[in-house]
């Protein structure tokens, strides 16, 4: 039998851009070939784990009394620029100006973020302090932006979204919920995802438009560039006195209300799960977000056709005993190299490979895809044993992703000192730094220009380290007032 070589063929350290675009193509991940750039098909094996993480973020948000609503897709143009800073969106966003052969009168956006068209609703809505805290989210939906550079789960024109939006009496109250969001995606990347980051409070100039601060767990990809997580942000009243959102409070005055908002980058999620966690072989996923958790492949031989129909029949046996997990045979004609690679290349946690000899001792041989190291149980212990080995493949996964992510940060003090470790080193690079206030752009800016690309990603949030006394910003030599971490970024 002719066979295709489906694997991926360059090694991760040595090209990871290319590593990433064949993962993507060859895990059969997203199709790029839709026609419009910017726009992809979501295939079912990352629309799975996507709708995973969708699962894990509306669990969390609806434990914390949020209220899921669907919005429309499009958002009106006088909204869109009622918050000053908010209309920085507008050279982003995709218009709609014909209809069939006419031309609407009142062009609309397809939306690049749920805020200008859920707070004229807001308003509409919250009318005394018993309505507060108002809390709502959209979750599976996609938003729009007209990006010039795109990437499979990095940068598209259109992308996964899922946002919160809350309203609070007070700005303690928001404060609240800004540190509880946060919370909820540590737990979502540390025991789900098994990603590393760093939590950032964004310096001024690179906050979410309209945003008093916006906080944001960041993690690094191998290719030394950072990669935002999620975002929450303080939105003071900014967006409530442009769209107003009043109360009347419980001395009866009018108020302006307090909002938040909270954006897990699903898409951003899982880039990081395929550039962190795979290998050169593909991907490699931790068990409870794997589409498939254990796939069977029986070691059929084509001459004894009788020996096969048994064969099968132990597969399917397992399979039903194995119940509770994602299980599936993989029958297809291919060869059992063939298909040992595909399921590696996609990420499938542990592997059962069934042959005559199995069938004979009524052994099982289960092979895990991080370490590939196999290990051999009766039937009746194979539950147990699935469960034992789904947590080392985790524990495996973590350790590996830690391992990466500590050490990936260096100390710099000046600006030659910051190019030679982002060239070289490609990690986060901490360093002494003026301000994080609007008067820290310039510095910002040179320090862009001069290392090609480095951005200041923030002080670490809530524990800012300080720098030593008598330490200078690394550009204007003036003494720092702040240890900032310095990335390249997309
Ligand atoms: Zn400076």
């Amino acid at each position: 039998m002719k066979e295709r070589q489906e694997g991926v063929t360059v090694r991760k350290e040595e090209n990871f851009s290319e590593w990433y675009s064949q993962v993507v193509q060859k895990a059969e991940l997203a199709d790029i070939r839709f026609g419009i750039q910017g726009f992809i098909v979501h295939r079912p094996w990352s629309f799975k784990i996507a709708r995973k993480i969708y699962e894990y973020f509306e669990d969390e948000v609806e434990k914390d009394s949020h209220e899921p609503f669907l919005f429309p897709i499009a958002v009106k143009e006088k909204n869109l620029t009622k918050e000053k800073e908010h209309a920085g969106f507008t050279p982003e966003v995709f218009w709609v100006t014909e209809a069939g052969l006419e031309t609407i009168e009142e062009r609309f956006a397809l939306r690049p973020t749920g805020e200008a068209q859920i707070y004229p609703m807001y308003s509409l809505w919250i009318r005394s302090h018993k309505d507060l805290p108002y809390k709502g989210y959209q979750s599976r939906i996609t938003v729009f932006r007209n990006e010039k550079v795109t990437r499979p789960f990095i940068r598209g024109r259109e992308f996964m979204f899922f946002e919160t939006h809350d309203v609070f009496a007070t700005h303690d109250e928001a404060i609240k919920q800004v540190e509880k969001d946060l919370q909820m995606a540590k737990r979502i990347m540390t025991e789900k995802l098994k990603i590393p980051f760093l939590f950032f409070k964004r310096p001024q100039w690179d906050k979410f438009l309209g945003a008093d601060d916006t906080f944001t767990p960041d993690t690094l990809m191998p290719d030394g560039k950072r990669n935002q997580l999620a975002s929450t942000h303080d939105l003071g009243t900014n967006f409530s006195r442009a769209y107003s959102i009043k109360f009347i409070d419980k001395d009866e005055k009018e108020k302006f209300a307090f909002q938040t908002c909270f954006g897990p980058g699903i898409w951003r999620q899982l880039a990081a799960l395929i550039a962190i966690h795979g290998d050169d072989k593909g991907l490699i996923l931790p068990f409870e977000i794997a589409p498939i958790q254990i796939i069977i492949i029986p070691i059929i031989s084509a001459k004894d056709e009788k020996e096969s129909k048994k064969l099968i029949k132990y597969c399917q046996k397992i399979k039903s005993s194995l119940s509770k997990f994602k299980v599936e045979i993989d029958l297809s004609e291919n060869s059992p190299g063939f298909k040992y690679n595909k399921w590696e290349l996609k990420g499938v946690p542990l592997r059962i490979e069934i042959g005559p000899r199995e069938l004979k001792n009524k052994k099982i041989t289960i092979k895990r895809r991080t370490d590939r190291a196999g290990i051999t149980v009766s039937l009746k212990k194979i539950n147990s044993e699935i469960k034992k080995q789904a947590h080392e493949i985790d524990a495996q996964i973590e350790k590996a992703a830690e391992k990466y992510f500590k050490g990936k940060i260096r100390n710099a003090f000046s600006l030659a000192e910051v190019k030679k470790i982002i060239d070289s080193y490609r990690g986060f690079v901490r360093a002494p730094f003026c301000s994080v206030s609007n008067e820290g752009k310039n510095c910002a800016d040179v320090l862009k220009e001069k290392t090609e690309g480095a951005v200041v990603c923030g002080t670490l949030f809530p524990n800012a380290e300080k720098p030593k006394s008598r330490e200078n910003c690394i550009v204007c030599k003036k003494p720092a007032n702040h240890l900032v971490y310095l990335a390249k970024t997309y």
